[in-house]
């Protein structure tokens, strides 16, 4: 049985607790798509901790953490953050990384920011991991292939090749320091040493454990509308953030993905440059990101406050029609409850007419949001475990928001614990 959790928003939606959650019934956990560049936060009883790359399932001795051949891995960080856990007493966790698997390069970081900077108020908003010089390597087959870093020979003929590509730019472009083919290939060493008790052929180990009838949970970073074709482009990043992805990202059949959790805040967050257009400002947006989250909406990877807004029905409805979504997990609704009347975003006013559908972006920049406010239900909902219990209005809402979305809410987070959640059924559960 696979199972995909990913994002039905911008990210930030609370993946990381859900799969973290979802991981104690799993065998296997895999990372996809992405890389450092994103974070997921989890609390649970060893502390609380923000993974970038490493897969939720960390915490559970029995599970199998996988970065699939789709990620974007960064070696040295990869292994900071397996220290930073068991540093603080997470018993060291299984850990396989696809073969395939292909490298960031401390040149991608480099030309990541040098571009930010050639950009400057013009940028996308990076984060600077490289994510995007990375990308385009690996799809102009410049890139290098865990499996790469144990042929020697293939290793020092690439490592020539590429370095001579990348200074053409750095001298004429960025006017920056040369790269040395001779310590990037010593670099290159250290992260063969590094990564060589983990790697693993993916596709193989899951194709057994398929066979096996293993529980196998994908774990999406960022979410829709940050996927390069289905999102808004340009300002998205640079792997597909779609379950769909998850087949090609762990290298499965599509057709075992059987559970897609498309996950999505019961208020909108969302970091970077790009349209959004449910935002809110002032002290309005201000109240909202400092009760936000567990501790506040700012960015678990870079700690930049994230942009805030209401809840977005046709982005939604849009994320998790491109997720496929089976179920809908409505996560941060207890953050909602200082509010007297809360605001819901159910069409966007374009040119002079009302859409629920999700536009394209030259259109989506031009989008005004048609608000309809709900009452708020002004109480704290932490602690409730069952779907009646909570208070009415608190259940208006999210049935509002399910027939807006069109896809069964069929479960409720009311905190960021593992035990935070509440489960129900829905009438559009097939
Ligand atoms: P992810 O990347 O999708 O995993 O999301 P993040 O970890 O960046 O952001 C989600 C934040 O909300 C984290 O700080 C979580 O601990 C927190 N969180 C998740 N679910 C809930 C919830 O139901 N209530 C509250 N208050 N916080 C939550």
């Amino acid at each position: 049985m696979v199972k995909a959790v990913v994002g039905a928003n911008w990210g930030d939606e609370g993946k990381g607790k859900i799969t973290d959650m979802l991981a104690r019934e799993a065998d296997i956990v895999i990372r996809f798509q992405g890389g450092a560049n994103a974070g997921h936060t989890i609390v649970n009883h060893f502390g609380k901790f923000a993974l970038h790359t490493l897969p939720s399932g960390v915490f559970y001795g029995h599970v199998t953490n996988v970065i699939g051949n789709g990620v974007a891995l960064n070696i040295p960080l990869f292994f900071a953050e397996l220290k930073s856990l068991t540093d603080r007493n997470v018993p060291a966790p299984r850990i396989m990384i696809s073969d395939r698997a292909q490298i960031v390069m401390p040149y991608h970081m480099q030309l990541d920011a040098y571009e930010e900077e050639r950009l400057a108020g013009k940028s996308f908003g990076s984060t600077r991991s490289g994510i995007a010089p990375f990308y385009s390597d690996k799809f102009a087959k410049i890139g290098f292939q865990v499996s790469e870093l144990f042929d020697e020979k293939l290793l020092r003929e690439k490592t020539e090749r590429v370095c001579e590509l990348k200074n053409v730019l750095l001298a004429h472009l960025y006017h920056k320091e040369l790269l040395d083919p001779k310590k990037l290939l010593d670099t290159l060493h250290e992260y063969r040493d590094m990564v060589a008790p983990y790697v693993g052929d993916v596709s193989a180990f899951l194709d057994t454990a398929i066979r096996e009838g293993k529980h196998i949970l994908l774990e999406g970073q960022l979410g829709t509308m940050k996927d390069p074709d289905h999102g808004i482009y340009p300002m998205v990043t640079s792997s597909s953030t779609l379950a769909a992805y998850g087949a090609i990202g762990a290298g499965i059949p599509p057709y075992e993905i059987q559970k897609i959790y498309a996950v999505t805040k019961a208020y909108s967050s969302a970091v970077g440059a790009g349209a959004f257009v449910s935002e809110i400002f002032g002290d309005e947006a201000e109240e909202l990101r400092r009760r936000g989250g567990d501790g506040g909406e700012y960015g678990a990877t870079t700690g930049r406050p994230r942009r805030m807004g209401w809840y977005d029905c046709v982005a939604s409805h849009y994320g998790c029609r491109l997720q496929g979504a089976t179920d809908v997990v409505l996560t941060v609704l207890d953050v909602l409850g200082y509010l007297e009347e809360i605001p819901v975003c159910v069409g966007y006013e374009i040119d002079g007419a009302v859409t629920t559908q999700f536009p394209v972006t030259c259109r989506l920049e031009k989008a005004k949001p048609v608000l309809q406010t709900l009452p708020g239900w002004k109480c704290d909902i932490r602690g409730i475990r069952s779907y009646e219990e909570l208070p009415q209005n608190c259940r208006s809402y999210i049935e509002f928001i399910e027939e807006k979305i069109g896809y069964p809410i069929t479960m409720v987070s009311n905190g960021p614990g593992r035990e935070d959640i509440i489960y129900r059924k829905s009438a559009l559960q097939k």
